[in-house]
């Protein structure tokens, strides 16, 4: 289990074997009320470093209230996630200098 820091509120990160009981397609969530995120273990590394930024933008916006009235719809979260992923891992130098302090 390992704490983020999410704008000044303090979530969990817990990989897990399921995220889900009821849908095995759900590889990720946030539980909003104990500021707690959740990624299934059992995928490739980059699968769950996808996974986990993708829902770290869910937690981000739900505590900056970026889609104003209610959540960000999923189709964006899905999109700034991946293109964030993609253009981090193809440029490893800009991730290391905008977040090596
Ligand atoms: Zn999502």
């Amino acid at each position: 289990m390992t704490s983020i820091n999410v704008m000044g509120v303090p979530y969990t990160l817990e990989l897990v074997d399921v995220v889900d009981d009821q849908d095995d397609t759900i590889i990720g969530r946030v539980v909003f009320e104990e500021q707690k995120i959740q990624v299934r273990s059992s995928m490739g590394p980059e699968a769950v470093r996808a996974t986990v930024l993708h829902e770290l933008i869910h937690a981000i916006d739900n505590e900056c209230n970026l889609g104003r009235n209610g959540h960000l719809p999923e189709a964006i979260v899905s999109r700034v996630a991946s293109s964030l992923f993609i253009t981090l891992a193809l440029n490893p130098s800009l991730a290391k200098r905008l977040f090596d302090v």
